[in-house]
């Protein structure tokens, strides 16, 4: 009922000789219910997706299916989705009860059933006690509520959020994700939401589309994208610090990288030029480690400390229990991880081979 088909979708702004494509051609599959995130750094395209299937651009090439039904052509009201944004633009001269019944009344619901529909909206959001108040009484995590609220109200097929967390402040913007994952869990609604923020994608997304320059690295669940990422971009995306991507020459169970020989726990996919990942928290210092590492920095994070060094001419950063002494600065320390956590990378695509 609720499921979304995304089918070769092109986007072109402008026309002619002049025109400047900016999504190339992508697929995706959301099932009914699905809570999907669309993540990717600023420009790659993602609210330019969001209004296509919305209705609000309109599709160069390709196809979007809302439910059963192509809505290429369709009207965006006649889409029976709502829309979540960022500036989240109430009526300041009317209540919140009147802010959620608008859209309603334009849509000449009968007026038991509004009541209806708000009242459990604002249940669900628990907004029961501000339903008289106008949007300037209310603090912004209230407000974005209340925007909620207007959608949750219209009963769509699909909900799209386009950044609707990034006007609140972090602790906001925190417990406003519980609170869409506690909405999400009893409404069941086809969720598209939008973000650059790769921490946000992975706490909210039942599997998230990662996009790069208008085209999609990898769709996935937070757990697969994070444990394989697909190419060097999503390891680099996802995951706070990002994983040590390093170039260099695979040779058996050799690596060498500026010069210096790294032994490897298992040997490396293939010979030649590749790109060898691994995550902060997945290096060890370890007196017997492998390999040596110079230490040039140091951060105290509170439960962690993030040790920064060179590895051969390549930097590296390591996430260490901050209860575990620390090494100084200067200092040259050995290092090691377990081989599954090694990722590898072909050196001119990205492309994840092993
Ligand atoms: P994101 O949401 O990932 O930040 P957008 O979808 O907003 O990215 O934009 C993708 C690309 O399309 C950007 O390069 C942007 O400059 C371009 N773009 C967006 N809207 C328009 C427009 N109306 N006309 C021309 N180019 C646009």
């Amino acid at each position: 009922m609720g499921s979304i088909v995304i089918r070769n979708v092109v986007k072109r702004y402008g026309r002619g000789a002049k025109a400047n494509p900016v999504i190339h051609g992508v697929s995706a599959d959301i099932a009914d219910g699905e809570f999907i995130v669309i993540v990717g750094p600023s420009g790659c395209g993602k609210s330019t997706l969001l209004r296509m299937v919305a209705g609000l651009e309109e599709i160069s090439e390709g196809e979007i299916s809302i439910g059963p039904r192509v809505v290429n052509d369709v009207e965006p009201a006649d889409r029976d989705i709502a829309m979540v944004f960022q500036n989240y633009a109430l009526y300041p001269h009317m209540s919140v009860y009147d802010n959620m019944a608008y859209g309603l009344k334009i849509a000449r619901v009968p007026k038991p059933e509004i009541e209806t529909r708000v009242q459990k909206a604002a249940k669900i959001l628990e907004l029961g006690a501000l339903l008289e108040r106008k949007p300037r009484e209310l603090s912004g995590g209230q407000r974005q509520r209340v925007a909620m609220g207007r959608a949750i109200v219209r009963q769509p097929q699909a909900f799209l959020f386009d950044e609707p967390l990034s006007n609140l402040d972090a602790k906001l913007r925190a417990q406003t994700r519980l609170e869409i994952q506690k909405l999400h869990n009893e409404l069941g609604v086809t969720s598209l939401f939008v973000t650059h923020d790769q921490v946000e994608a992975m706490t909210l997304a039942q599997r998230m589309i990662v996009m790069n320059a208008g085209r999609i690295e990898q769709i996935g669940t937070p757990e697969q994208v994070y444990s394989k990422p697909a190419t060097t971009f999503v390891a680099g995306f996802i995951g706070s610090p990002p994983m040590n991507l390093m170039a260099g020459q695979g040779d058996g169970s050799r690596f060498t990288l500026g010069g210096t020989a790294l032994s490897l726990p298992s040997a490396a996919p293939r010979a030649g030029a590749l790109i060898l990942g691994l995550r902060p928290e997945h290096a060890e210092v370890q007196p017997e480690g492998r390999w040596p590492m110079k230490v040039e920095m140091i951060e105290m994070l509170g439960a962690e400390r993030l040790i920064y060094g060179r590895l051969g001419d390549a930097l590296f950063t390591l996430r260490v229990d901050a209860t575990l002494t620390p090494p100084k600065l200067g200092e040259s320390v050995r290092i090691d991880a377990p081989p599954e956590h090694l990722h590898w990378f072909d050196a001119d695509t990205g492309q994840r081979v092993g």
